[in-house]
């Protein structure tokens, strides 16, 4: 097949929809991912259509996202807010509808790209239907997950199933592209799932350099009405493999510091149950006056937030990749994070933050007391944090999927299963 100048692209995303609350339980950075890829390809003169559940029933059928991109949603399964392994069960449906919508609309597509094994199960019984080549990209491997739950004790949330395992097993083998975001989530796919390294493209995930952008500490303080001296930053989906146990744990290594505030972002109705198991923990610890939970916050908001921040601490066990942490870097405040995802391409040790090896609550506290006591440097100021991060505008990073798709739709039809 000749490449186009112009890709039509049907991005699946049948379990979370981009347009959806953002920090709750399934809703984080893959809905950030596909707005903003679809948003960004479309800007570039592609054209996207998104397919999504109907996860709410005030939901309009069809969402402009801007330029030559939209978001479609269809139903599948009576409900709206079902748990994600039950929309297994209705992918059939969805499969179906989307077929439906698209011959009603005379609409065709040079391929698909999909996001997270359910979807991308979807996709391999549209790709037979249309002849078209499909590209995948996981957000989270199963098995990861797994043998990270394996590793710690007590293990941060429930195991993946089986089908999991075994359907993103298969995947690997039956799509044409898998789009890794980092080299290690590559490793990752070669190890547990035997996948082929030249089926792999490693493509970074990127930010909103536009809307995560430079305040200034005293202009965000000021709008949020914060006034500790010292806050430190929490932001994601309230998840036991984020480790905010670990962090909040790393507070009473840090009660020399005067006023300091750890503020943490996210939750939704679905998480109360953790951030109670996170209260208590803060309570046991006696670190309780010290934490703010402030639930979920828009995304249109968070630069404040970020701004306002000494420090962003991203503690998880497990990222993809970690949109968190470059936010933060945009917005020109440092992080410390664990060495999971792309933190250790990201954060310039030292400089724009620390990285580090065990997820551990006296390291975490170190570095951070560690930064907190440093006067921001030449290499530290915000512009110089900001401008590490730079070169992940969504406009590379989408200009780099395109040329994928290039390259699959020049090597297709390939033989696979
Ligand atoms: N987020 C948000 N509001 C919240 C909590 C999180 O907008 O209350 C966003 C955050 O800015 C980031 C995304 O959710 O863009 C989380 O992405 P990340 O890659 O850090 O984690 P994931 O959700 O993929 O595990």
């Amino acid at each position: 097949m000749t490449p186009v100048s112009q890709l039509r692209v049907a991005m699946l995303s049948a379990h979370s929809c981009p347009v959806g609350k953002l920090g709750t339980k399934d809703t984080g950075g893959m809905s950030v991912y596909i707005r903003e890829i679809a948003s960004e390809l479309g800007k570039q003169g592609h054209l996207v259509d998104i397919y999504t559940r109907v996860h709410d029933p005030k939901d309009r059928q069809i969402y402009e996202l801007g330029q030559n991109a939209r978001l479609i949603h269809l139903r599948a399964g009576e409900d709206e807010q079902i748990h994600k392994l039950a929309v297994y069960a209705h992918l059939p449906d969805f499969v179906s509808n989307l077929e439906s919508f698209r011959t009603r609309n005379s609409l065709r597509y040079d391929l698909i790209f999909s996001h997270y094994w359910l979807s991308a199960l979807a996709g391999t019984y549209l790709r037979q239907r249309w002849h078209v080549p499909h590209i995948t990209m996981f957000h989270t491997l199963g098995a990861v997950k797994n043998s990270i739950r394996e590793r710690i004790h007590p293990a941060p949330g429930d195991r993946e199933p089986e089908l999991r395992i075994r359907t993103e097993r298969n995947l690997v083998r039956t799509c044409h592209r898998v789009i890794a975001p980092t080299e290690k989530e590559k490793r990752a796919l070669i190890r547990h799932y035997g996948a082929s390294s030249q089926k792999i493209s490693v493509v970074p995930c990127g930010v909103n350099l536009d809307h995560f952008n430079i305040i200034g500490k005293a202009q965000a303080r000021h709008y949020l009405g914060f006034d500790s001296d010292r806050i430190i930053l929490f932001v994601g989906r309230i998840d036991p493999l984020k480790g905010i146990d670990n962090l909040i744990k790393a507070l009473p290594f840090l009660r020399h510091i005067p006023k300091l505030r750890l503020v943490i972002i996210g939750g939704g109705e679905h998480s109360q149950r953790e951030i109670e198991k996170l209260r208590k923990l803060a309570r046991d610890l006696e670190v309780q006056n010290s934490v703010d939970f402030l639930g979920l916050i828009k995304h249109e908001q968070l630069p404040y937030f970020y701004n306002a921040a000494d420090a962003c601490v991203v503690p998880s066990y497990y990222e993809s990749f970690g949109l968190v942490a470059l936010e933060s870097l945009a917005c020109g405040t440092p992080v410390v994070a664990t060495d999971v995802g792309n933190h250790e391409s990201i954060i310039h040790q030292g400089d724009t933050g620390y990285v580090i090896q065990d997820n551990v609550p006296s390291r975490l506290a170190d570095k951070v007391a560690l930064l907190l006591s440093q006067p921001a440097t030449a290499t530290r100021s915000a512009q110089s944090i900001r401008a590490t991060v730079r070169k992940f505008s969504w406009s590379n990073i989408a200009k780099a999927i395109a040329k994928d798709c290039q390259l699959v739709l020049t090597n297709y039809p390939v033989s696979v299963p």
